[in-house]
């Protein structure tokens, strides 16, 4: 059995499979499993790139029968049952899930792709931070560019995502950036936050997204709402109406496209390239391959799309660890149910909202330590959980974003020159 990707949906297939009469290979481009919630804590300097990713092949001990390989797959031959891997032979297959996830989406707006941040890795958080704290220290050293808006942060889209970076961003730059930079006007330094539709967090109840709103502001951050992206360029962002926000960071967190894996298929695709699944996860017409997590269209029981977050793509992984089985023992599929656990985001410290079954709503404090304790909980390896606790009770006592290193700015030669 082939796995390709080793992010929530492919981990916990192959971690299901671990010490069963299957033989698993689990194909990753990178060799970590990476914990994408906790990514805009790395790219606003609370915790390292590695606090939130694990290497893939410390994952399974004790699992002889799981195999881990670095590798960029770029095709899968899906009547020859090969899986085609960058620069390597083909890998042949008895069974395949398909894990690779999303990617960014510009929706078509111009200017994205060469001027925005997207967050969808490990290296975007560390390349946005690395931009924000050397944006920082170029006003510090040239003053006149704030007029530009060197100090201004502009975040692309009101989900989840661009609501955390708009607490976390104002928190840095009100807290530690001021700190840093005692001769700079930080005053100036704004947080945007723009959002085409007329409300944040589209998941949430309005009581949630209302809440949410009113902490942004009161920690200073502007929102923008019904305002969608017309363009981007190097100079800032021009608004649907006309109007233009100078900056030097846009972050990009409107939305994202299932992996265009998927599409090259050549299978039925649903909207944002998501692969069409028989209601056991497999590809209709394929019994042997299933897609999950971002990259399949999961329906819940009523047909409605299931959202692309953890959850769907985590117990998508696990039912089919209990299918394949099942299917070897010539017992017949079972459909794939989605168990809603509830959705949350943090809008900044002490500030979280959590909706839970059974009606429950959880805000302010009492979210925010559900929040970090939900989180810590499904956070992979116990080093990890031990760092980011540290880090946050560092955080919690001292308000200090301890990560606010700048690790390459493109400056240096590898030998340490600067370039032209
Ligand atoms: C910044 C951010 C914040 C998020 N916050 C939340 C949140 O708070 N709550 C929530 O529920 N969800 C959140 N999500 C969404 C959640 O992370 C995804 O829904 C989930 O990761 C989907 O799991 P997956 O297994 O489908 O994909 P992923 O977990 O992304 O894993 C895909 C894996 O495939 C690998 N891969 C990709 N292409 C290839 C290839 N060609 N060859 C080999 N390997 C490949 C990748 O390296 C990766 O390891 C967030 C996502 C992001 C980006």
């Amino acid at each position: 059995m082939v796995i390709v990707g080793a992010g929530f949906g492919g981990l916990n297939a192959a971690r299901g499979l671990a010490r069963q009469p299957v033989d698993v290979t689990v194909v990753d481009r990178d060799n970590y499993h990476g914990f994408w919630p906790l990514l805009y804590q790395v790219a606003t300097a609370a915790l390292g790139p590695d606090d939130i990713a694990h290497p893939v092949r410390g994952l399974f001990p004790g699992a002889p029968n799981v195999h881990v390989r670095l590798g960029t797959v770029v095709g899968v031959d899906l009547d020859r049952h090969l899986v085609a891997i960058a620069g390597e032979e083909p890998v042949s297959y008895d069974y395949l899930v398909l894990a690779a996830g999303s990617v960014t989406s510009d929706f078509g707006v111009p200017g994205v792709a060469e001027h925005a941040f997207p967050l969808k890795t490990l290296q975007d958080a560390v390349r946005l931070r690395n931009h924000v704290l050397t944006t920082f220290e170029r006003a510090d050293a040239s003053p006149e560019l704030v007029e530009e808006g060197a100090l201004t942060i502009v975040l692309a889209g009101g989900g989840p995502t661009g609501v955390e970076l708009a607490g976390a961003f104002s928190e840095l730059i009100g807290v530690n950036l001021a700190r840093d930079f005692p001769r700079l006007d930080v005053t100036r330094a704004r947080v945007i936050l723009v959002e085409a539709l007329d409300h944040l967090l589209s998941g949430f109840s309005p009581v949630s997204r209302r809440r949410a709103l009113d902490t942004l502001e009161a920690k200073g951050v502007e929102v923008r709402l019904a305002s969608p992206i017309a363009a981007l360029t190097a100079e800032g962002v021009t608004l649907g109406d006309g109007s233009v926000l100078r900056t030097r960071t846009v972050v990009w967190t409107a939305g994202v496209r299932a992996n265009p894996l998927g599409a090259q298929l050549g299978l039925p695709v649903g909207k944002g390239g998501t692969v069409d699944v028989s209601a056991d996860l497999s590809v209709p017409g394929f019994p042997e391959v299933f897609v999950i997590g971002d990259l399949a269209t999961v329906t819940d029981r009523k047909g409605g799309p299931l959202p692309q977050v953890a959850q769907v793509a985590i117990q998508g992984g696990r039912h089919v660890a209990r299918s394949i089985p099942r299917r070897q023992a010539g017992k017949p599929a079972r459909p794939f149910h989605y168990v809603d656990k509830g959705t949350m985001a943090t809008v900044g410290r002490h500030a979280a909202i959590a909706e839970l079954p059974l009606g429950i709503k959880l805000t302010g404090g009492l979210g925010w330590f559900s929040w970090l304790g939900v989180h810590l909980v499904f956070l992979i390896g116990f080093r990890n959980r031990a760092v980011v606790l540290v880090n946050w009770a560092w955080n919690y006592l001292t308000w200090d974003r301890a990560s606010r290193v700048i690790l390459d700015d493109g400056s240096r030669t590898p030998t340490g020159q600067t370039r032209d």
